[in-house]
């Protein structure tokens, strides 16, 4: 989705959104100065400052020293691009931090406070990619050992079964 120069509306507070500009990327990202300190980046924005070595001192200095409202993250949002109702969702497979996503447009909103939380996880893409494999290693041998699990069982049934035949055969 291309940089919208469109107001935003902040999704959890219904502040107005004010534009900030990435020089690095030339880019502007929507953040929610006024309110909650919310943070909306559109499609493939979020890339661009979810790890620790990509500059977020732009971002940085138009929440620093700031008091924000609440939010209660738990009332539905919806996006400020294009509306459609957004979905909560783990921002790593650590599970400590839920963003909002819109399936409709890709953009994605963080409370204030989570792009932080989130670039403090891993020191990079790598280490990122590294735990979901770790995640997924282990998921599926704990699959693996369920299958395995049964198989035996089921080979148990089955000798059971057939001492029980080899028994009424001899009967
Ligand atoms: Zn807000
Ligand atoms: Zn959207």
């Amino acid at each position: 989705m291309a940089d919208s120069h469109q107001t935003l509306r902040c999704p959890a507070c219904g502040e107005e959104m004010k534009k900030i500009f990435i020089p690095s990327q030339g880019i502007n990202i929507d953040i929610c100065t006024e309110g909650c300190g919310g943070i909306f980046f559109d499609n493939r924005e979020f890339a661009m400052f979810d790890e620790k070595h990509e500059n977020i001192d732009e971002i940085i200095k138009a929440v620093e020293n700031k008091e924000f409202q609440k939010v209660d993250e738990s009332l539905p949002r919806y996006c400020p691009a294009c509306g459609a109702k957004m979905v909560k969702n783990y921002a790593s497979i650590k599970k400590e931090v839920q963003v909002d996503d819109c399936y409709s447009c890709g953009g994605k909103f963080l409370d204030h406070g989570e792009l932080a939380h989130i670039r403090s996880q891993y020191e990079n893409e790598l280490e990122r990619s590294n735990d979901v494999l770790k995640f997924v290693y282990n998921e599926v041998g704990k699959e693996i050992a369920s299958v395995e699990a049964v198989a035996e069982k089921g080979l148990k049934r089955r000798s059971l079964l057939k001492k029980l035949f080899d028994t009424l055969i001899l009967d």
